[in-house]
């Protein structure tokens, strides 16, 4: 399965020449009846993307063609791969991801639950990451926590895929024991076990507050017995109880992997969908207010290269076109020829929705695909929540602006002073 750190690589990379090239292959069912509709569709797809090459290569030069040549070699070792995927046994219970640039010497597989829309390949500047972004949903990382009397035991579910990690939470429990009861050997027994319960329930939420604080996990789930529930949570951190999403019954000692795994996922549902309402209407009730809400793709993409959107939403089949800098990367809503950012030639962006995930990824945004919502649809699909609203109408002058006077500020701050009448080189970040 692939990490928020691989897919941080994927989002950075970029080819030129256009030869970044992603295939994802989605097994469908039933499988046995399928496996040559899905051979096809690759092939199909491949000698698509083999005939878009040889065209731009008409009017290269010999290093184009070469670049050229190399993708070639890509898409060959994928439609091999696609062959050995649909021959192989046990097909079907993951879909796989393929991101390749061999002029680059870039290769990865992945692997991916089977919940792709279909099997899709494309060459492009950027690998294409829309087919992930829908799989992460809204956030990163999930904890599913399960707790006894005595035990605790956590569970990452990440992109469909369950793991436990042994021995998490091992040392606290064992540490609390000890030096929390030393001196109560002349205490009641009962009561002795009663307050060993509690001192658990104790060092368990330490443990769930300082994953939080690291990262482990931002979001997370409690598993355990009903009757236990009001206890444990009362010793949550108010910071842990906040991101506890759902709760399920459960005996920990009993539990099969696949029931946590198929609790965790009902819970998450409904809590995205849940969410995906509030972030909705919260952003358009901003937008309308003109405070920490906009809409439109132009003011997103401001917002977005301001570094102020805390939560994207795109329309499920949202589609617009824009134009990107060869230059600095700048996106823009305007069909321009010339950077407003930094004066260089800019090239057509035929999917703007697939364009921004660098962005987003690269920014941890929250992102969410909205369905068939009216209200979403009349102000066109595109919105975002700001952490905060630098300036009411900020423009792109005002952009540089601030850039250029973080970097005074920082120039200050290290002791470096532009001389007058020149630039001191240090200035130039
Ligand atoms: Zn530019």
């Amino acid at each position: 399965m692939i990490t928020r750190e691989e897919i941080n690589e994927l989002a950075q990379f970029e080819d030129r020449d256009s030869c970044a090239v992603s295939y994802y292959f989605q097994p469908s069912t039933p499988r046995n009846k399928a496996h040559k509709e899905e051979a096809i569709r690759t092939k199909d797809l491949a000698r698509e993307a083999l005939r878009e090459l040889e065209r731009q290569s008409l009017d290269g030069d010999s290093k184009i063609k070469q670049k050229y040549e190399a993708a070639r070699a890509d898409l060959d070792r994928i439609m091999q791969l696609s062959h050995d995927l649909l021959s192989s046994r046990g097909n079907g219970s993951h879909a796989k991801a393929v991101f390749a640039c061999s002029s680059r010497n870039f290769w990865r597989e992945y692997e991916l639950p089977a919940q792709l829309g279909g099997t899709e390949l494309r060459i492009d500047r950027h690998f294409q990451l829309k087919p992930i972004a829908h799989l992460l949903g809204a956030f990163p990382s999930l904890g599913i926590v399960l707790v006894d009397r005595h035990r605790a035991r956590l569970f990452d579910l990440r992109l469909g895929e369950l793991t436990e990690r042994e021995g998490f939470f091992h040392p606290l429990l064992r540490r609390g024991r000890s030096d929390g009861f030393a001196g109560h050997d002349g205490g009641h027994a009962q009561r002795r076990a009663a307050d060993e319960v509690l001192h658990h329930f104790k060092a368990v939420a330490e443990v769930i507050k300082d994953a939080i604080e690291k990262g482990i996990f931002e979001r997370w789930i409690l598993g355990c017995q009903d009757t236990l529930c009001a206890q444990i949570e009362a010793h949550l951190h108010p910071y842990a109880a906040q991101r506890l999403i759902g709760r399920f019954p459960c005996e920990l000692g009993h539990v099969s992997v696949i029931d946590v795994r198929e609790q965790a996922e009902r819970i998450f549902a409904g809590w995205q969908e849940k969410r995906c309402k509030e972030a909705l209407r919260e952003t358009l009730s901003q937008a309308r207010a003109n405070a920490r809400g906009v809409t439109g793709l132009r003011r997103v993409l401001q917002a977005l290269e301001a570094g102020e959107v805390q939560t994207l939403l795109l329309g499920e089949n949202y589609h617009a076109q824009a134009v990107e800098c060869s230059g600095c990367g700048h996106l823009d809503a305007h069909l321009v020829n010339y950077c407003p950012a930094c004066g260089r030639e800019t090239r057509q962006v035929v999917d703007v929705a697939e364009a921004i995930l660098p962005w987003v990824i690269r920014r941890n945004v929250e992102l969410f695909y909205v369905k068939d919502d009216p209200e979403f649809d009349k102000v066109g699909n595109i919105a975002a929540l700001l952490r905060y609203r630098s300036e009411q109408n900020s423009n792109l002058r005002s952009i540089e602006e601030r850039s250029r006077n973080f970097a005074t500020n920082r120039n200050r701050r290290e002791g470096f002073v532009a001389r007058p009448g020149g630039i001191d080189e240090r200035m130039i970040l």
